[in-house]
């Protein structure tokens, strides 16, 4: 392995000390915290176990958080009144839907039913469009808020880049091909139809992969000393395994986000970050 790695940790750590302090400081002059509410329909593990962190990291916060648990069977309707139910609710100040949902309910129906003030992951049109207008205004999805603030920590010159991002989700890949267009990369987006992907990632000199299949990208993939962001995360056992194959994308990268280590610390912090917005706005401040 020659690729420096890009470890998540320190920045996590720095960033989660600032919003706490900007909590602190908003609840000494307004009296007001703030709340997440995170929606689970039905009872899928890996959704309850991502539900335990959120948790733990708005606790290190002095954030609060509250699981809303609808039954599994639950019709479009009742989810749809458990959301305008916290859209209204003026404790919540920041909702979240868990995700799977059973596949009877209607995901993006149910994503752009949360208030845009509330939407922690921008999942939202009202948020998406702000992303798109580049109006710095509102929620950026956390995990791309993660991956830009990596490249950030690297000082490194984003405009003029070629930027290649592997996938396409409206939570992951498109907010964040969006940002890094944003911050003027010239970006590619690829997908599971693109032809062949290693004509292009080859070009790129910052590389993002979030897809969720181990060895997807090999270093003959690579541009010698590029950037990898590896944002895949794929459960085996209790192993989790990140897009890249460490061994031969770290011998041609110049750096490496690791898996697990890399974006994924970073990520439920931008959460955060978006809670304390959240509450930042609703009291007519901005952060
Ligand atoms: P997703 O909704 O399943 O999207 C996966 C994307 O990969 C889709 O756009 C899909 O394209 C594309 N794809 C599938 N096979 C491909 C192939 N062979 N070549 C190129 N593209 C292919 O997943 P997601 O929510 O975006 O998450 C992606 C990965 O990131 C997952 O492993 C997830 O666990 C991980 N993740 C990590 C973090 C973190 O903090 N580290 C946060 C969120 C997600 P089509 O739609 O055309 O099939």
């Amino acid at each position: 392995m020659t690729a420096k790695l890009l470890k998540g940790r320190r920045l996590a750590r720095q960033l989660r000390r600032r919003i706490a302090a900007g909590l602190r400081s908003l609840e000494a002059r307004t009296g007001q915290t703030a709340t997440i509410a995170a929606v689970l329909v039905g009872d899928d593990q890996g959704a309850l176990n991502y539900a335990r962190a959120q948790s733990r990291a708005s606790g290190n916060t002095g954030i609060g958080y509250q699981l809303v648990r609808l039954p599994g069977d639950c019709r479009m309707t009742d989810a749809m009144e458990a959301i305008d139910q916290l859209n209204l609710t003026a404790e919540i100040t920041g909702i979240i839907l868990l995700t799977p949902v059973p596949p009877h309910l209607n995901l993006t129906a149910l994503q752009w039913r949360i208030s845009p003030a509330k939407d922690l992951e921008g999942v939202s049109p009202g948020n998406m469009g702000h992303l798109l207008a580049d109006t710095g205004e509102f929620f950026t999805p956390p995990t791309p808020a993660a991956a830009v603030a990596l490249l950030d920590s690297l000082d490194l010159e984003l405009s003029g880049r070629q930027a290649v991002v592997v996938g396409h989700s409206a939570i992951v890949g498109k907010p964040l091909a969006m940002r890094l267009l944003n911050r003027r990369c010239t970006v590619t987006i690829a997908h599971k139809h693109t032809r062949n992907l290693a004509s292009l990632t080859t070009g790129a000199d910052i590389l993002c992969v979030a897809v969720g299949k181990p060895g997807l990208i090999v270093g003959d993939y690579v541009k010698k000393g590029a950037v990898v962001l590896d944002i895949g995360t794929t459960y085996v056992g209790k192993t989790v395994l990140g897009d890249c194959d460490p061994n031969s994308v770290g011998s041609k990268a110049g750096w490496l986000t690791p898996v697990p280590g890399g974006v994924g610390p970073l990520t439920t912090v931008m959460l955060m970050r978006n809670a304390w917005r959240a509450l930042a706005r609703q009291l007519g401040e901005a952060i």
